[in-house]
């Protein structure tokens, strides 16, 4: 018995975690071609994988039945399916019936409007966001959180299962980035928790060993506690793979639903100006478990 013939894949994003997503795809039999703005990168992992780069997106794009997005924000997402200064995106050289599916953490309204546009020319655009950090992507185990018809779920869904062990159906289009922004506010405002409880705890003179060690075997452990304090932060090499300023957008996505929801969300206010005032004093590659060293007192 043969395989059914796989869809054509086209990935845009090939960063952080575009990267490690695109080898599991290649790992279950799809050869995707590729573009990201870093052509050395993209040829790098097409020579690897068997796979073609394009030139640009549209050039990848062309002839696909399903697009992936792995990109920073909303920002770039709408001008590589869009178009920008002229020239048309994606969505005008895809056949009608293609899917495009956005996996990065993008901004859920933006997102609504691109399902709109898209279903007028006979495209459908879902998200689906991931959780997981680079770990998870590189042994395909990633959180995924859908936003879309199910009848599309199901059409995509051995795609998300070579790169997610967890697929999750939210929703409509865009429930799958609001959920993603507001797991990452959960997971910003704890880790700036415990930070400032460590720093707290240092000042009084607790082993901050000691007080993760206690953290953990107690009520105050999370994501932070368990998996960035030791690893990141006290041994100095904040190296978790997940930019600062990308945990600083998606606190603020999170923040402004809250606001156009009419939601009162004081914490989440606080968090946001936190995050968003660190980033103004980072790189774009400084890594968010830097929030450690940052509101050191
Ligand atoms: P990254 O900055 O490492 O990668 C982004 C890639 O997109 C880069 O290779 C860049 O060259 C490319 N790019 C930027 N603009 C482009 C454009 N217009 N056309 C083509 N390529 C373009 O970021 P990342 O960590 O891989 O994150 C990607 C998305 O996933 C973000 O939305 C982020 O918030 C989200 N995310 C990241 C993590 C993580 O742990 N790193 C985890 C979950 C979700």
């Amino acid at each position: 018995m043969t395989d059914a013939p796989k869809d054509r894949i086209a990935f845009i994003g090939l960063g952080t975690m575009g990267e490690p997503m695109v080898r599991q795809l290649a790992l279950a039999g799809f050869t995707p071609a590729l573009f990201d703005l870093n052509s050395e990168a993209a040829a790098r992992i097409a020579t690897d994988i068997g796979a073609t780069a394009g030139i640009s997106a549209n050039e990848a794009a062309r002839g696909a039945d399903i697009v992936i997005t792995m990109l920073p924000s909303s920002k770039e997402v709408d001008t590589t399916v869009l178009g920008a200064d002229g020239k048309s995106g994606v969505f005008s050289v895809l056949a009608k019936g293609a899917i495009v599916i956005d996996m990065s953490s993008s901004d859920p309204m933006r997102t609504r409007d691109l399902a709109n546009v898209a279903a007028g020319a006979g495209i459908t655009f879902v998200d689906a966001p991931v959780s997981g950090a680079v770990r998870r992507a590189r042994d395909g185990t990633l959180s995924i959180m859908f936003g879309g018809d199910a009848a599309v779920l199901e059409r995509v869904r051995p795609i998300l299962a070579a790169m997610g062990k967890q697929i999750f159906h939210v929703g409509a289009a865009g429930a799958g980035h609001a959920m993603k922004a507001l797991n990452n506010y959960v997971s910003a405002a704890g880790l700036v928790a415990a930070v400032e409880a460590l720093h707290v705890g240092e000042k009084f003179g607790i082993d901050p060993q000691v007080m993760t060690q206690v953290l953990n075997a107690s009520t105050g452990k999370n994501n932070t506690t368990e998996h960035k304090v030791a690893q990141f932060m006290l041994s100095g090499t904040y190296g978790s793979g997940f930019f600062l300023g990308l945990m600083a957008k998606d606190v603020g996505i999170a923040i402004g639903l809250a606001d156009q929801l009419g939601v009162r969300a004081e914490l989440g206010h606080v968090c946001a100006k936190q995050w968003k005032d660190a980033a103004a004093k980072s790189e774009r590659t400084t890594d968010h478990t830097e929030m450690y060293r940052i509101l050191k007192p």
